[in-house]
């Protein structure tokens, strides 16, 4: 049997993400619950139907085919199961109302994918890669939350030839994911409150895991995988033979009314500074694109209390990452 993991979504062609031109591969499950989170979709390891209802017709193809007699609406109260549920909770993710929608208003937003047929589709797109200088980004959700399907994939991808990086919350347990970690050429961690109780405020967790694995990606040198022969199998150029190890970015998603403090974000470079000189850091502005979502997980989208600052503010803010000594990336 294949090795298998929860992916909400292959995005191809993302260059926000690392250098070129892309394949974002977006693994389920997230040990933080940041209250400004835009992909609420991918909180559980879990499979998720969601339910646009702007693009929901009425047309009741749903409904006729659903084994536990959900209705149109999903919001609402299950008909026949009679306990109250909404068809969200009583949803068993058989897909049947997705084959049937005509309008893609009933989606899979978090599915079960075979490694197999990830690394298949990721061969498709190389040529964009080659010619581009990109290749793969695992992110989430929060990837190093199934840390033996990462494992797998970055093995399998490294000795391929891909360049690949990772977009982490810096969560997770630091020796489970180092031979995974060693294999990117770059990694973006986030750093979202310096102060312990407002992180553990917004985020559920506290800081000190993430503080704590921050400083341990200065240990971080080239996995023994990366002399394997195998390596560079696809043909593709190897980008990363005799690095020293990965290139690091740490990255503050700005959140107006959270952590946008000039205090808190010198503090933050500050950080960066004294424990990976080399690191570079990107600022984030904080958006809403993700209320739609909310909505088709029959989620409340509770996020009134933060804002964007504008363009002046953000300036300014990495203004005082410079005068830290730390330089800045832009990926956005
Ligand atoms: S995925 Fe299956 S159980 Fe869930 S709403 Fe659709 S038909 Fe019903
Ligand atoms: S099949 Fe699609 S468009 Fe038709 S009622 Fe169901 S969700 Fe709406």
């Amino acid at each position: 049997m294949g090795v298998k993991g929860y992916i909400m979504q292959l995005q191809p062609f993302s260059v926000n993400d690392g250098e070129g031109i892309r394949t974002n591969i977006f693994m389920a499950g997230c040990p933080l619950r940041c209250r400004w989170c835009s992909n609420p979709e991918g909180f559980m390891q879990k499979e998720v139907i969601g339910w646009y209802r702007r693009r929901c017709i009425g047309c009741g193809a749903c409904a006729s085919v659903c084994p536990q007699g959900i209705g149109i609406d999903m919001d609402s109260a299950c008909i026949a199961g009679h306990s109250g549920l909404t068809g969200h909770e009583m949803c068993i993710a058989c897909s049947a109302c997705v084959k049937v929608c005509p309008e893609n208003a009933r989606t899979r937003m978090v599915t079960i994918m075979d490694a197999e047929d990830i690394i298949h589709e990721i061969h498709r797109h190389r040529v964009f890669y080659s010619y581009s200088g990109g290749g793969v980004t695992f992110t989430g959700g929060e990837a190093t939350m199934q840390p033996e399907f990462l494992d797998y994939l970055s093995h399998e991808l490294y000795g391929m030839g891909y360049s690949l990086a990772i977009e982490s919350c810096g969560y997770f347990d630091f020796e489970q994911v180092r031979e995974s970690l060693e294999r990117m050429d770059l990694i973006f961690m986030d750093l979202k409150h310096m102060d312990p109780a407002e992180h553990q405020k917004y985020t559920g967790v506290s800081n000190e895991k993430i503080l704590d694995n921050i400083q341990k990606l200065a240990t971080l040198g080239t996995t023994g995988s990366g002399s394997e022969s195998k390596r560079g199998s696809s043909g593709l150029e190897i980008k990363s033979e005799g690095k020293e190890g990965p290139e690091i970015v740490i990255r503050i998603p700005v959140i107006g009314g959270v952590n946008n403090s000039e205090e808190n974000i010198a503090a933050s470079a500050a950080f960066v500074h004294e424990y990976l000189p080399h690191a570079r850091m990107e600022l984030l502005p904080y958006h809403r694109l993700g209320a739609v979502k909310y909505e088709a997980i029959g989620k409340p989208f509770d996020q009134d209390d933060f804002y964007t600052l504008d363009a002046e503010e953000m300036d300014r803010l990495r203004e005082i990452v410079r005068e830290q000594g730390v330089s800045l990336a832009d990926y956005r």
